[in-house]
């Protein structure tokens, strides 16, 4: 193992993947082979977690081709040096902020979108000139083992490896064989701690997209059935198995009845009255995930679906009422097709709700009134979010997307995975024909002028 990565370094190292031309070449070459293997990916997607095309199309493949295109359009500026102004005190010097690629990086990925999450990250690195090591989830094999294929046939070893294996063997066999520059993971909360943890005694920088419970209120005066049809989107696409997934929905008590009733509607409508057989539904993960989640469903009276089958990893995509807040449904983040509805009657009460899970990872809020809206957005800690919609944020390459707190550090997409995947070099250049006296010893008697020059 430690060869392997040493490899790496030396292909860093030999400054070969510095130059635009390799840079830009290289994400070609990325792109070419996705749409290469585009009817590969969507088997593998469909027998990891039961997507349809379409949805893999939006999500995965065509969200990854879409950040690469944007990539492109604006790699050349982004690399270049930034000029910014020189304080009085330095003039005439001048100032710039070089971008410098961080070295040989770490990226890891979990399992929900195996694609989407393992190389956007990796675009940004490419883009910002690193060597990367990418570690896929091993519990979306089918995918994992296209990707592997799409690496492989494009990049040298040397350049980009694909390093497969169980996480919590493989992390620490290659952390404790090799220095990265930088670790970019997404995951749990929970293995993202034993992730810093791991760096930190390196001293390896860390970006850490985790997860949470991201709350979605519905006020008052929410339009409801735009509400209930964009919520039941993507609460329940891809199983609710969505980082950003509205987590629970609070509710206005003066509109939860009728709200309730929309959102049944809407899932109906969209993935009909028995989903296990929908085109647009998909699958639990694994095992493991279907018990946890399964567990859920007694939390709680289910006023919708709850239906589910062991054998095919299927949950009907369930709402659930009446749960007591101490209740670990409300502790633990859900991730997976159930979805709690709690009501509020004051903007107070809410929070101290919302508050009990601070810094989730997104939050959405419905409403019509401006006022109410900023209250929402100023108030509530929270890593990004929507108003009037839920989770595409993310969609959108010019936000940057990640947590704050317990739901992450860091953030990245568009421009700012180039940058998260850069050192920022300050440089001032200074010419050598004007050299004053003044700043140099003696320096008895030169403060009121010092006093001018420095404030
Ligand atoms: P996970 O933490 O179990 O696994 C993520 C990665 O960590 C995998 O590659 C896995 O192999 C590795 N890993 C697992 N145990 C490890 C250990 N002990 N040591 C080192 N590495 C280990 O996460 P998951 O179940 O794949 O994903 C679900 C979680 O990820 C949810 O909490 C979700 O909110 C979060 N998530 C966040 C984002 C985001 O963008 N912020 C996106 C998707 C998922």
């Amino acid at each position: 193992m430690k060869e392997r990565l040493q490899q790496l370094r030396g292909f860093y190292e030999g400054y070969n993947t510095r130059s635009y031309q390799f840079r830009k070449q290289q994400l070609q070459k990325l792109k070419a082979a996705i749409l290469h293997h585009e009817e590969d990916l969507y088997e593998a997607l469909y027998s990891d977690l039961k997507k349809s095309r379409e949805e893999s199309w939006v999500t995965e493949v065509g969200f990854l081709v879409a950040e690469i295109n944007h990539t492109l359009k604006h790699l050349h500026r982004w690399m270049k040096p930034q000029k910014v102004r020189t304080n009085l005190m330095n003039l005439p010097s001048k100032s710039f902020v070089y971008k410098e690629p961080l070295g040989v990086v770490l990226i890891i990925g979990p399992w929900n979108y195996p694609l989407q999450l393992l190389f956007t990250p990796l675009v940004g690195a490419m883009a910002a000139g690193n060597c990367a090591v990418l570690k896929p989830s091993e519990f979306a094999p089918a995918t994992s083992a296209v990707m592997k294929l799409i690496i492989e046939e494009s990049f040298s070893k040397e350049y980009i490896f694909y390093a497969e294996g169980e996480g919590a063997t493989i992390i620490p066999q290659m952390m404790n064989a090799f220095r990265f520059d930088h670790i970019f993971y997404t995951g749990s909360i929970p293995v993202g701690k034993l992730i810093y943890e791991m760096a930190a005694k390196q001293l390896v920088p860390v970006t850490l997209e985790l997860g949470g419970k991201s709350p979605c209120v519905v006020e008052s005066d929410a339009k409801l059935t735009v509400a209930a049809k964009r919520i039941a989107l993507t609460k329940f696409s891809n199983a609710g198995q969505m980082c950003v997934a509205p987590d629970y929905i609070l509710v206005h008590q003066a509109v939860k009845e009728k709200f309730s009733e929309e959102l049944k509607r809407c899932v109906q409508q969209f993935f009909s009255e028995d989903p296990s057989g929908s085109y647009n539904y998909g699958k639990i993960i694994n095992e493991k995930q279907f018990n946890r989640l399964v567990n859920y469903l007694q939390h709680g009276r289910i006023v919708y679906g709850g239906k589910h089958n062991a054998a095919s990893l299927y949950i009907e995509p369930t709402i659930i009422e009446d749960i007591p807040i101490e209740s670990t449904i409300m502790e633990e983040e859900i991730f997976g097709p159930v979805l709690p509805i709690l009501t509020f009657h004051s903007f107070e009460e809410a929070k101290a709700i919302i508050e009990r899970n601070s810094n989730p990872l997104a939050f959405y809020i419905f409403t019509e009134s401006k006022e109410r809206e900023k209250r929402w957005i100023e108030k509530i800690s929270f890593g990004g979010g929507c108003v009037n919609n839920a989770s595409w944020h993310l969609t959108n390459f010019n936000l940057p997307f990640g947590g704050r707190g317990k739901s992450g550090i860091g953030a990245y997409h568009g421009k700012y995975s180039f940058d998260a995947f850069s050192h920022q070099k300050a440089i001032m250049k200074t010419p050598t024909w004007f050299d004053p006296k003044i700043k140099y010893p003696p320096f008895k008697g030169k403060l009121n002028l010092f006093k001018k020059l420095i404030r």
